[in-house]
């Protein structure tokens, strides 16, 4: 059943790949070009609609234009991949104000593994969890970074309470070797994204939209199916809690052509939201979006990193420039001039 359209998302899918900028069809009648607009809103979602059935998905396979000169039909077909596997990732997000409170950086981050490796590298961190607290089970606790790196915050955890700055350094390190060590089998993305600080809710969804589409795009080029977790912010005794805000902003992206072109047939579930921690890679999607949040409040305060981007090893970047524009770069440490020039 089709869910009745809602009112106009406040996050309009603004971002296109450069590879489907410029998009057109060619009228097979006269051959005029047919301009083609990934973004315009359609009356009609165009995901794959469960079969009635119960089995199985209808998956939209064209789009039909009408030639402005000639009247005639033109059929835009989707791009299609043949689905091979299954991609998890976990979701969490980060922020930072500058020194004079007028800017806030709010970064999320996406990381982990083809479902067939994930388990590895969830043994990776659980073992490394083991090494630090070797009397508690892994499962008991969490490495959380603004827990572990604050004060106040520490001195009241069951773990935190009795290290000292060393050991705080070897969780540290641990956490980008596990990152490190895992290689090509991880994946890892982040997006940052600075704006006033009165346009920082908007901005924050912003974010989770670039990078939740560009996510979709990416996977599926590789025949995956990515199926994401976020982590809820918030403790509850739910196991899934529900977001209004990114349940409207997932569906809306349904709603133009851009979708099927980014999903290329495969079946996207709605991103969840889940219990805080309640997954290793959520450890590890913590630990990258508190590096790329501190790293933009150590380059605004004049400072050299005390913590590195580049210790977590080849990271998908992602990004807005001043001028709005949403960039990326795959690398080692964090592009900072690709996104914000020579200044700060
Ligand atoms: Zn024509």
């Amino acid at each position: 059943m089709r869910r009745p359209r809602a009112a106009p998302s406040e996050i309009p899918l603004r971002h296109v790949p450069e590879r489907l900028a410029n998009l057109n069809a060619t009228c097979p009648r006269c051959a005029a070009t047919v301009p083609f607009d990934l973004l315009e809103v359609l009356p009609e979602p165009k995901a794959p609609v469960k079969a009635r059935s119960g089995e199985g998905h209808w998956v939209p396979q064209s789009r039909v234009l009408t030639c402005a000169r000639c009247s005639a039909d033109v059929t835009v077909e989707y791009p299609r991949v043949q689905l091979q596997t299954r991609c998890e990732l976990y979701g969490d997000d980060a922020w930072r104000d500058d020194p004079q409170g007028a800017r806030r950086v709010q970064t999320y981050a996406l990381v982990g593994a083809d479902h067939k490796v994930i388990g590895d590298v969830n043994e990776a961190v659980r073992s490394l969890k083991k090494e630090l607290a070797p009397d508690r089970s892994p499962d008991e606790w969490s490495l959380h970074m603004k827990v572990l790196r604050s004060g106040q915050h520490r001195k009241k955890h069951p773990v935190f309470a009795s290290w000292t700055r060393d050991k705080e350094t070897e969780a540290i390190q641990g956490i980008a070797k596990v990152m490190r060590n895992a290689g090509r089998r991880l994946f890892v993305y982040c997006i940052s994204r600075v704006a006033a600080r009165s346009a920082a809710p908007v901005a924050k969804r912003e974010a989770y939209l670039a990078l939740v589409m560009y996510v979709i795009d990416d996977v599926t080029e590789g025949a995956a199916q990515p199926v994401l977790c976020f982590d809820s912010e918030r403790q509850s005794t739910l196991e899934r809690v529900v977001h209004e805000w990114a349940s409207n902003v997932f569906r809306d992206t349904q709603y133009c052509d851009l979708f099927p072109f980014l999903s290329k047939g495969i079946v996207i579930p709605e991103p969840q939201f889940v219990k805080p921690a309640s997954h290793p890679c959520l450890e590890l999607a913590d630990f990258v979006a508190y590096i790329v949040a501190r790293y933009h409040l150590e380059r605004w305060q004049g400072r050299p990193p005390t913590l590195d981007p580049s210790m977590m090893g080849r990271v998908t970047y992602l990004g807005f420039q001043r001028s709005g524009t949403l960039v990326y770069s795959i690398q080692e440490g964090f592009p900072w001039e690709l996104l914000y020039g020579t200044g700060t």
